[in-house]
């Protein structure tokens, strides 16, 4: 058994890691501060082909696979969570429902556009009554000719007001719960297309979130991804590999957070040959042997990494699934269920390691705790992914 990643993969990470190193981080904490919108971040990632990834080659993307796209947003997210989400939002769950669902036509009109990055996508699911029950959503869409009319309100939507078209799920029938919800492609200057509030949120703060106000939006038929009535399905499978995307952010920021503290315990090391460690002092006081002192700290380090390795296993196991066409629903939620869980832990545990450095403002430090936890929520909560790995277990 190989878990090497295949030397394609290896240098594709080893590319991105050259952006996200040289660009997305020294603006990380910038954007977190301002809660301002990493442009500079986000073009390079377009130049570079990274809005693509997903999007076959004849749509003028990169046409890699979902360990690809995992390994892109992973590195995105060591360098900068704000610049991740953004990316990851665009690539899986605000494109990917074209290229799984679109018509060939569709494919051909907006796919060329998102993958060189002209066009943001956005998913825009939630709605105020409607978060992990989301088939209970309540945007209508009327039929009125040769198309809809869409009414309603959507919140939450990462990349609101930067997406150049947003993926939106509307109910059109009698249909009960999710037989009756359909999903448009929606051009953000569609007439009747609002933004509304925008949320300011503990972390992620370059990545903006906020209200989609939909009034009276003429949507042409031609703009109907899949059948009526077959929009929960589109919405569910864009989750799934969603959440491959998901895992990834937080391998990415967990894996930070391991670089910081390791920084840290060699910064440390340094200066104890000024001042002796405060384990030196009790290790003479209560007469310890010398390999005695200081190990609580490192002991610490390992479990943060080890947990944080374990948890890469994982992720990469959902998105080889994927690539190789396998089901990989339970994997994929599995994955984004341990690898958000760890790395918020993994994010306290190394402020905690940090002390009183790590607790001052703008330390990255806290930014990584403030940015890992949307992660325990968004694309599924980590309740609701429980849920559907026991269904799936006990199916
Ligand atoms: C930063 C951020 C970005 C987001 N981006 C988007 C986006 O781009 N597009 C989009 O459509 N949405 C987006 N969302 C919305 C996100 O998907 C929802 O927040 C999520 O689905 C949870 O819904 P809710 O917040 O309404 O929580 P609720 O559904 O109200 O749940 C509240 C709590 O109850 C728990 N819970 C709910 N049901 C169960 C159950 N059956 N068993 C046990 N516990 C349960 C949940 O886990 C949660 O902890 C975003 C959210 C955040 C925070």
């Amino acid at each position: 058994m190989n878990l090497d990643l295949p030397p394609q993969h290896a240098g594709f990470r080893d590319s991105v890691r050259e952006i996200a190193q040289g660009v997305a981080l020294p603006l990380a904490a910038e954007v977190d501060r301002d809660h301002r919108f990493p442009e500079e971040a986000v073009k390079a990632a377009a130049e570079a082909g990274l809005m693509g990834v997903l999007i076959p080659r004849e749509y003028g993307g990169a046409g890699l696979d979902a360990l690809a796209f995992m390994l892109c947003i992973d590195e995105l997210a060591r360098a900068c969570a704000s610049t991740s989400v953004i990316v990851d939002v665009h690539t899986s769950v605000g494109s990917e429902p074209i290229l799984l669902f679109g018509s060939d036509e569709q494919k051909k009109r907006w796919l060329p556009r998102m993958a060189s990055g002209e066009l943001l996508g956005a998913f825009a699911l939630t709605e105020p009554a409607a978060g992990s029950d989301a088939a209970s959503l309540q945007t209508s869409a009327r039929r009125n000719g040769d198309g809809y009319v869409l009414n309603g309100t959507k919140v939450f939507i990462t990349n609101i007001g930067h997406a150049g078209l947003y993926i939106v799920f509307a109910r059109t029938g009698p249909g009960e719960r999710a037989a009756g919800v359909s999903a448009f492609i929606v051009p953000a200057d569609s007439p009747g297309v609002k933004v509304g509030q925008v949320f300011k949120k503990m972390g992620l703060n370059g990545s903006p979130t906020g209200e989609l106000v939909l009034e009276d939006v003429a949507v042409p038929t031609a703009n109907r991804l899949g059948g009526e009535g077959e929009g929960f399905r589109v919405a569910m499978r864009a989750l799934d590999s969603g959440r491959i995307g998901i895992s990834g952010q937080a391998l990415g920021i967990g894996q930070a957070a391991v670089d910081e503290a390791t920084a840290l315990m060699k910064r440390r090391a340094k200066e104890q040959v000024a001042s002796p460690h405060p384990a030196d002092s009790l290790r003479e006081w209560a007469d310890l042997p010398t390999w005695w002192g200081g190990q609580g700290e490192e002991f610490w380090l390992a479990d943060m990494s080890t947990r944080t390795e374990s948890a890469r296993m994982l992720a990469y196991h959902a998105a080889w699934l994927c690539s190789a066409g396998r089901p990989f629903t339970r994997e994929a939620s599995m994955a984004k269920l341990h690898c958000t869980d760890t790395t918020m832990q993994v994010a306290l545990d190394a402020l905690q390691l940090a002390g009183e450095e790590g607790a001052l403002t703008g330390s990255p430090f806290e930014r990584h705790v403030r940015d890992a936890k949307a992660l325990q929520i968004y694309e599924g909560s980590n309740q609701v992914q429980r849920v559907v790995i026991a269904r799936d277990i006990l199916r």
